[in-house]
């Protein structure tokens, strides 16, 4: 079996651990090419060395020398800033798993696809702001974008071996997130805390509250439609507590084929990093008698408005992904730093969005540029919809 050198962006997060976890059970399959990461340097220059990674990399400059002495005497490169990021994903490697959280993923992604390589893509932010982009950049390159989400990684196992042209519709479930069966008046108080523990997944903290949110899901929709190709309207969501199942493909024949697993990234991961054969990979196997049962029911739409936007975002495309998700990237960070209520996240990227529609940017070509450019114009608007609120 030959050794696939792999680089890692956002290996300190929650999906560049669970990569560095599965990797370090196969030095005989995998080594490690870069690993980037933010402030962590500690974690990074330990995960590099564990790895033993050709290079580590921080986003932020001013933690340089920090990130040397902290791998001083293992001859492991250190690099920070922007540009030691990109030339991490130029750096050539068999696969590149993207962990980086938001729009932030976008260039080095790709980076990466320039390259002509396999990039596994979590950072699910890169399709929804430039998904026209992405595509044709790997088309361009001889890339190949396999998915790490995990409803994108069953829908891709599903269609192994069939015709996209025989999918009649693709189902996305949601656990409804940590607020699904609270009273709709209580949605308004939901604390910071309340909404950064998730009911079955163990992620970081911003898809934690846009899972309560169901923000997370809406990105995944317009994911689906961005990676698949797929009309929006062959795209449902069904909320699904148990996160079992994680995703359904139904075919023109009525078949649905559903991707059943137990709630843990390390699968979706790892049939990227292995992919195309199946290897072992250390997840809980279901006891489906100890399961018992398996529960659906429609998402209510009053209590998940980002759904909805999700349908506006996927009608207009153009600059309505980049907008939408800055927009959302901006609303959370305000939620986080307890500026703005849980319920105004919604109202804040509804009135981004519309406001921002009837601006000519916002039918702009899908280029670096311009997305570049809607997403500054979303965060200002975002920004100032705060100091309006509070006049
Ligand atoms: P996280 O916050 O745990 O980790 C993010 C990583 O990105 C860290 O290594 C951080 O240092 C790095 N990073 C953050 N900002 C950066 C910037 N501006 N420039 C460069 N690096 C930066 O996030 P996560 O939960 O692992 O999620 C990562 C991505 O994967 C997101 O797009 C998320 O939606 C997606 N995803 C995550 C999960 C999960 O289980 N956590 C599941 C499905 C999809
Ligand atoms: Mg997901």
């Amino acid at each position: 079996m030959t050794q696939r050198g792999v680089t890692i962006l956002g290996a300190t997060g929650s999906i560049g651990e669970n990569t560095v976890d599965l990797i370090a059970r196969a030095p005989d399959r995998f080594r490690a090419v870069a690993l980037t990461g933010g402030r962590n340097i500690a974690r990074l220059a330990e995960q590099a060395r564990v790895l033993n990674a050709e290079i580590a990399v921080t986003a932020f400059p001013d933690l340089l020398d920090d990130l040397r002495a902290a791998l001083s005497g293992s001859g492991i490169e250190a690099g920070a800033g922007e540009a030691a990021l990109l030339e991490a994903a130029e750096r050539p490697a068999d696969l590149i798993v993207s962990g980086i959280v938001g729009a932030a993923g976008l260039p080095p992604g790709l980076r990466a696809l320039r390259q002509g390589t396999t990039l596994a893509l979590a950072n699910k932010e890169s399709l929804v702001c430039a998904g026209p982009l992405m595509m044709s950049e790997a088309a361009a390159h001889g890339a190949r974008i396999l998915p790490v989400d995990s409803e994108h990684s069953a829908v891709f196992q599903a269609l192994v071996g069939e015709e996209v042209s025989a999918v009649e519709r693709i189902i996305i479930t949601a656990s409804g997130g940590a607020f699904r069966d609270w009273p709709l008046e209580s949605l308004a108080s939901a604390t910071l805390e309340e909404a950064s523990s998730h009911p079955n997944w163990d992620m970081g903290q911003r898809i934690t509250i846009d899972s309560a949110s169901m923000f997370n899901k809406a990105l995944e929709l317009i994911e689906t439609r961005e990676f698949f190709g797929i009309d929006p309207a062959r795209i449902e969501t069904i909320i699904h507590p148990e996160s079992l199942i994680h995703a359904l493909v139904g075919f023109r024949d009525g078949a649905l084929m559903a991707h059943v697993g137990p709630p843990d990234m390390r699968h979706a991961i790892g049939y990227a990093l292995n992919w195309p054969d199946r290897l072992d990979i250390p997840v809980a196997r279901l006891d489906l008698a100890q399961v018992g049962s398996l529960n659906f029911r429609a998402p209510c739409e009053q209590r998940y408005p980002a759904l909805r936007l999700a349908r506006e975002v996927m009608a207009a495309r153009a600059m309505a992904g980049p907008v939408f998700n800055a927009a959302k990237e901006r609303a959370l960070d305000h939620f986080i730093a307890g500026r703005i209520r849980f319920t105004e996240m919604a109202a804040l990227v509804e009135d981004v969005l519309a406001s921002i529609s009837s601006d000519s940017a916002f039918r702009a070509d899908v280029t670096l540029d311009n997305v570049r450019n809607a997403d500054q114009m979303a965060r200002q608007a975002a920004d100032a919809w705060l100091s309006v609120q509070a006049h």
